[in-house]
């Protein structure tokens, strides 16, 4: 299954869970959250990742994740990802 990692949206809005960022098993089938389960604050999906996981996930932003070395997928629907 692939992990997600998501991150509040809003900083101030967020507890300690969801400011850095935490990671969610979910299948495939599965909507991706857009709260966190702890404090209710929105929450977006920064990346997803298969059979791995991130050492320094609290270093990975939309900006760096080339960087380190990781490819950001956006699920278009119907099961197709698109790179960016
Ligand atoms: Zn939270």
């Amino acid at each position: 299954m692939p992990i997600y990692v998501y991150q509040a949206r809003e900083q101030e809005k967020s507890c300690e869970y969801c400011r850095t960022s935490f990671e969610l098993l979910q299948s495939m089938s599965e909507e991706s959250l857009s709260v966190c389960p702890k404090c209710g604050a929105a929450v977006r999906r920064l990346i997803q990742l298969v059979g791995m996981r991130v050492g320094q996930r609290h270093l990975l932003t939309d900006k760096n994740i080339k960087d380190h070395g990781f490819t950001k997928l956006v699920n278009e629907g119907g099961g197709k990802y698109r790179k960016i």
